[in-house]
């Protein structure tokens, strides 16, 4: 099994040979479910869902996994914010809920799916007591007779268009808050509507609104069967804890990218009769922006060693808060040192700026970091 640096150059050339042959992995202006298969095919056949955890019949995720995930998800990041969702939503969030919750059978029928590339998950997620959408907390679950009834809206659930199953998270309305289940909800059932959203940047794999009208979903589609009704709440904790420190490898890698393109054009472009890199202002910003990603990467590092210690949460949102932040501060200061151009879409610069953000909210915006940094202080 390639190591997680290793693991990360093969990421970095299956995306390189992806992106040569679809250009649309970048530049896409709609959801593209052919092309989302193409993705996942290429991404299974360099081994990239080569994770213990979607291999065997593993319940945890461990430390060791997650490292090649971050890796794979950096060089992604750096590239195409579309291939970094793909890959995301499918071995990460969706392969740790099934993997950590499922019914042995549940498991058998997803898990080699997804590590062959052959199947399209969404997730439509939400952390109740952080409150980060009080839309998919109003998802309904009513048990009846035969397995249950879903109602309700989501927003921004990435890739819903295409998926055969959306994850969903749900609770009955008389339980407690907490009390939430995990459904797999098949992408074309009825009841389900999903309307693509534009976004500013890598349309190739859409965030869509999707909205639930009495869904008849039967027992099997209930995430890790009988037992697991109302309890995946712990099992939520561990997977936002992931998922953070996942996004904060996505603002570093595109960090990286930033740098990479900031420091190549200043080397190249003459102005007042020497290269830009000569100034010694620019200088002091691409220092500011390296010196910034190396903190970024020391953040994840120790966000992954809490997590092989089994105590992830404080320092996961940690370091997606700071990474995401720090990724605002890179981006403002290669847009300056790119000048005129960074304002034109031909500019690649351009769209980073467009990516950037993305960190700013996937797992949760830094204010709710904040809140749950602060309840881990045992002051929030
Ligand atoms: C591109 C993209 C893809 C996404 N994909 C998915 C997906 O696949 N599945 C999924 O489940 N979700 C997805 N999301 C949703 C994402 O998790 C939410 O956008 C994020 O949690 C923020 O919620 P919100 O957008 O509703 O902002 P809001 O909750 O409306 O927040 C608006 C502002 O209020 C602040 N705020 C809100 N609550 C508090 C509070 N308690 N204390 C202090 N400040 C607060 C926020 O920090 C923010 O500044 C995606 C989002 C984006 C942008």
């Amino acid at each position: 099994m390639a190591g997680s640096a290793e693991l990360g150059q093969i990421a970095a050339k299956a995306a390189d040979d992806l992106i040569d042959r679809f250009p649309a992995f970048v530049s896409a202006t709609g959801p593209d479910r052919e092309l989302v298969g193409v993705a996942l095919s290429g991404m299974a056949r360099a081994g990239l869902f080569d994770l213990g955890y979607l291999r065997f019949d593993a319940d945890r995720i461990s430390a060791e996994d997650m490292k090649r995930a971050v890796s794979v998800v950096a060089a992604l990041a750096a590239r195409s914010l579309s291939l970094t969702t793909i890959y995301m939503v499918n071995a990460i969030f969706g392969g740790a809920f099934v993997a950590q919750m499922a019914t042995s059978q549940q498991k058998r029928d997803v898990l080699p799916a997804i590590r062959e590339g052959r199947l399209q998950l969404a997730f439509a997620m939400t952390e109740p007591d952080a409150g980060s959408d009080a839309s998919a907390i109003a998802t309904q679950a009513v048990a009846t007779g035969q397995g249950f009834l879903l109602s309700g809206e989501k927003i921004f659930t990435t890739g819903a268009s295409s998926a055969d199953y959306i994850l969903v998270v749900a609770r009955n309305s008389g339980d407690e808050k907490r009390a939430v289940s995990l459904f797999l909800v098949p992408g074309d059932a009825e009841g389900v509507s999903i309307e693509p959203l534009a976004r500013v940047s890598a349309n190739a794999h859409a965030s869509c609104r999707m909205a639930m009208r009495d869904v008849r979903l039967g027992p099997k589609q209930l995430l890790g069967g009988p037992e697991r009704l109302g309890k995946a709440w712990p099992i939520m904790r561990v997977s936002g804890s992931l998922e953070r420190i996942v996004v904060a490898a996505t603002a570093a890698g595109l960090a990286d990218a930033i740098i990479v393109r900031a420091l190549s054009f200043a080397k190249e472009r003459r102005q007042f009769g020497q290269s830009l890199v000569s100034f010694q202002s620019l200088q002091h910003l691409l220092v500011e922006m390296r010196t910034a990603h190396v903190g970024m990467g020391l953040f994840i590092e120790h966000a992954l060693r809490m997590l092989a210690e089994g105590e992830p949460e404080q320092a996961a949102s940690m370091a997606k808060y700071h990474c995401a932040e720090q990724l605002q501060e890179i981006v403002a200061k290669g847009m300056r040192i790119m000048g005129g151009r960074a304002f034109f879409s031909f500019e690649q610069m351009s769209r980073y700026y467009c990516e950037a953000p993305f960190s700013l909210y996937a797992g949760g915006t830094a204010e709710i970091q904040k809140n749950l940094i602060a309840r881990s202080m045992g002051i929030g």
